[in-house]
């Protein structure tokens, strides 16, 4: 059976790390990392994730600056909360949880956040410089920066190794498509239209699997040996638990931890590592300000 990779113990591992460099910040500099998080409107899930980023900063040392905005916020309000975090110099980190509500335009706001504040790393320009060979973005997206950081801290080799990528979304499969292709090894995308997902999965030693289907991939898509990491969060249902659902992968995970040599259980696999991955960016945003090592 396979070995399961525990992303909530690396993550509170890596989120110990930060704590004691925010420490060490302060000493240094006197100032600690800030973020500051957007929220807009009352989607229950939304003000889920705040809270739970603002808790993980407050317990590694950096501060949070937060706005909530009403339902029926416009554009311009949301993007002048923005532009007014970009001026200041205590915040060095800006996310703007999505989704917004429908009548603001998504694109236009991720993209009024100063890239070198864009710890959520959704900003064209740092998207396109993860692209480019030779370019450095200032930040990475956190969850497909978080699978990357499970693979390594779990000692697997990428350079020279297969991988395929389940999925093609802006914040998932093609970030972390260009990650393992920065890591030496041969990426293959696979995606909606893909006629034979199956068979290309195969093939490679690495999987992420991010498609947003509930046990979708199974067992005999793997070839043996291949290092699993899910990236999935389904809700299925279930009457015998008291909410009613539980919570699966992309991957059916019963079956594959037969096959594969590691896997990431849901939850408690990629999940916790957002987060972890949250705090990290905002941490090297900060040393970017002061000019600290
Ligand atoms: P998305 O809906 O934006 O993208 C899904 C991708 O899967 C698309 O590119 C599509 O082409 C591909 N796809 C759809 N059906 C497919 C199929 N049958 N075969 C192969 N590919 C197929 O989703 P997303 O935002 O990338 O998220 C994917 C999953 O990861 C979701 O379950 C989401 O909840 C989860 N997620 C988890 C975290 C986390 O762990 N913190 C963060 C983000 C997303």
């Amino acid at each position: 059976a396979a070995v399961i990779i525990d992303g909530k113990a690396i993550a509170d591992q890596i989120r110990e790390e930060i704590g004691a460099e925010v420490a060490k910040m302060k000493e240094a500099v006197g100032n600690v990392p800030g973020l500051a998080v957007i929220l807009v409107g009352a989607r229950k899930d939304s003000a889920t994730y705040v809270r739970m980023k603002k808790k993980a900063c407050s317990e590694a040392g950096i501060q949070s600056f937060d706005v909530t905005l009403p339902e029926d916020a416009t554009q311009d309000d949301v993007v002048a909360h923005v532009k007014h975090f970009n001026d200041n110099p205590a915040v060095h980190g800006i996310l703007v949880q999505l989704p917004l509500p429908k009548h603001i335009n998504e694109e236009a706001v991720l993209e009024a956040v100063s890239y070198e504040k864009d710890v959520d790393g959704f900003h064209p320009i740092n998207v396109g410089t993860l692209a480019m060979q030779g370019r450095k973005p200032q930040f990475v997206s956190c969850t497909p920066k978080g699978c990357i950081e499970l693979l390594k801290r779990s000692g697997v080799q990428m350079s020279g190794k297969r991988a395929v990528v389940l999925g093609r979304s802006n914040i998932v499969g093609t970030p972390a498509a260009m990650l393992l292709q920065r890591e030496n090894a041969t990426v293959t995308v696979v995606h909606s239209r893909t006629p034979n997902p199956a068979e290309i999965t195969r093939e490679a030693d690495i999987v992420i699997a991010a498609i947003g289907k509930a046990e979708l991939v199974r067992g005999d898509w793997f070839k043996p040996g291949a290092v699993v990491i899910d990236v999935g969060i389904n809700a299925v249902e279930d009457s015998s638990r008291k909410t009613g659902y539980r919570l699966v992968g992309d991957v059916h995970f019963q079956e594959a931890s037969q096959v594969a040599s590691m896997i990431t259980p849901v939850p408690g696999g990629v999940g916790p590592m957002t987060i972890a991955m949250l705090l990290s960016n905002t941490l090297e945003a900060a040393k970017r300000a002061y000019g600290v090592a």
